[in-house]
């Protein structure tokens, strides 16, 4: 099927122009549904990224120059104009990604509200200050640091962008965004956004291509002190050596295994639908899923069978169909790749649901839910990020083997709790090694709270102050209010 208004050339948009590639290089664009390419997209290389680098630089002093109140302003018509957009925005990045249409929806709604946050956010922004004695005063000055790379991933991607892109403009940084290659549909929909808004041309620079090429250049670029850089921990790794070559600050919100503990004494119903949702909404393309269910072997047969059923029953089907709840995987080959996983699976665990593509659909990225029971804590499907619609979950006999088992991966980014103690469910959260944790309660956030992952999963935090603090430097001035007492060398003076 295909969809309204679909382009078939995607550009960069550079200093508010729509341009090709300097050399003129193109790549191919599919629908994870046919994988065929429905357009062509511009592939940046270095002399792009050149371009965009110096776009941004040209409108950063204007931009840096105007008040917190007039960004806001800008950021609040940005969200004006993502809502108004937001049907279409879902239907492309529905089209583009394989994400069910109504998931696509909520996520498009979001991305307004990231943008009327960090509006929020800049207005009430203060500045620190410290008195000294009497003598003294000291006051903290912010300043956005200039140029900023953005590089995000294919999940979600229009939302993960706002979620950069907000807090970027709001600090007055200027910016180059390099969206996912396997999904920059949604993105070509920003320079109509931005133009409806106000923004003034270069201060959001967007730049089309793979990873290796426009990514690299924009990570290398001299003129380019932070990049916010959200993906696999594999290329995180690779960014940060880069970074350090040019003593860049770098934000990383990288991969997951994240647990669900799951206590005999919680509500188990609730636990369910969490798990459920945890690991399959989003095609199981989620950053903070549910991959790896814990549960207490006193109810551990009941629990896991019940989860085996639901499986089953989730409604997998073409993303454009609001009953869909789990739609295609983005790619073929990371299609592959969690077959593979599935594979690998089949020998390390028990395979009590899904595990193959559904009757139903021939074509297409599709994998029905997928359960894996006892599966051990060496298994690759208990250590490796899968990405995609497949749990495994193991029996505990203890707390401690339930903390044990939950902090047992490289990753740290987001773990659940369930349990009706609460003192153990707190004791778990402080047990637990990762950036979140959700007692009780599935993945909803305050925009508000700081988001991020320990070990493999991150460095550093996105999410209200920590995202301002990134895009700025502080700068400490102290005054003297009267006589300061200067410590003599030399005798003084006569
Ligand atoms: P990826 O690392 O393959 O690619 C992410 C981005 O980095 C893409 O835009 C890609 O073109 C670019 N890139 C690749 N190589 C590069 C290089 N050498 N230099 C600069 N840029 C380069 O990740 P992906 O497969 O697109 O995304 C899935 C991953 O993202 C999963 O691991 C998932 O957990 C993670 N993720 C994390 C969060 C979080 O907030 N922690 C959120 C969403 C996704």
């Amino acid at each position: 099927m295909t969809i309204d208004n679909l382009p078939t050339r995607i550009q960069h948009w550079i200093g508010g122009e729509l341009l090709d590639s300097a050399d003129g290089r193109l790549f191919d664009v599919a629908d994870p549904v046919t994988n065929t390419p429905y357009a062509q997209a511009a592939r940046g290389s270095q002399a792009d990224i050149d371009r965009a680098v110096a776009a941004a630089g040209n409108a950063f002093p204007g931009w840096k120059g105007i008040s917190n109140r007039e960004r806001a302003n800008t950021l609040n018509r940005i969200a004006d104009a993502v809502e108004a957009r937001h049907e279409q925005l879902a239907r492309f990045e529905s089209f583009d990604s394989g994400l069910p249409i109504t998931q696509a929806k909520g996520q498009a709604k979001r991305a307004a509200e990231n943008f009327r946050y960090f509006a929020d956010v800049i207005v009430a922004l203060g500045e620190e200050a410290f008195r000294q004695a009497d003598s003294q005063f000291s006051y903290v000055v912010r300043s956005p640091v200039g140029v900023a790379g953005l590089i995000t991933p294919w999940n979600t991607p229009f939302m993960l962008e706002s979620w950069k892109l907000a807090p970027a403009i709001a600090s007055g940084c200027t910016l180059v965004l390099k969206p996912a290659e396997w999904t920059p549909l949604s993105a070509s929909l920003w320079h109509e956004i931005f133009a409806e808004a106000g923004l003034p041309a270069g201060v959001v620079n967007i730049v089309h291509g793979v990873g290796e090429e426009a990514g690299q250049a924009l990570v290398d670029h001299p003129d380019v002190p932070r990049i916010s850089f959200t993906g696999s921990t594999s290329t995180g790794r690779h960014i940060l050596r880069s970074s350090a070559d040019h003593l860049k600050a770098a934000s990383m919100e990288l991969g997951g295994k994240s647990p669900v503990v799951v206590f005999a004494d919680a509500d188990l119903d609730a636990a369910l639908d969490s798990v459920v949702f945890g690991v399959f909404s989003l095609n199981g393309e989620r950053c903070t899923a549910g991959s790896r269910v814990l549960v207490e072997r006193a109810v551990y047969d009941d629990f896991t069978q019940r989860l085996a059923r639901r499986a089953e029953q989730v409604k997998v089907g073409p993303p454009a169909d609001p009953a869909t709840e789990v739609g295609a995987l983005v790619h073929p080959d990371h299609y592959q790749r969690v077959l593979d996983y599935v594979d690998i699976g089949r020998k390390e665990g028990t395979l009590i649901a899904g595990g193959t593509r559904p009757a139903h659909l021939p074509d297409g990225n599709y994998l029905q839910p997928t359960v894996f029971a006892d599966v051990t804590q060496d298994a690759r499907i208990f250590q490796e990020e899968i990405f995609g619609p497949v749990v495994a979950v193991a029996p505990f006999d203890t707390e401690t083997e339930a903390i044990t088992l939950a902090n047992a991966t490289q990753y740290g980014l987001a773990a659940y709790i369930w349990t009706s103690n609460l003192q153990r469910g707190h004791r778990l959260a402080h047990a637990v090694e990762s950036g979140m944790v959700w007692i009780n309660s599935h993945n909803v956030r305050d925009l508000r709270t700081p988001f991020g992952g320990v070990k493999a999963s991150g460095v550093g935090r996105e999410g209200g102050a920590h995202s301002v603090d990134f895009y700025t430097e502080s700068k400490i001035v102290h005054v003297a209010m009267g006589h300061v007492h200067t410590p003599k060398f030399g005798g003084g003076t006569s």
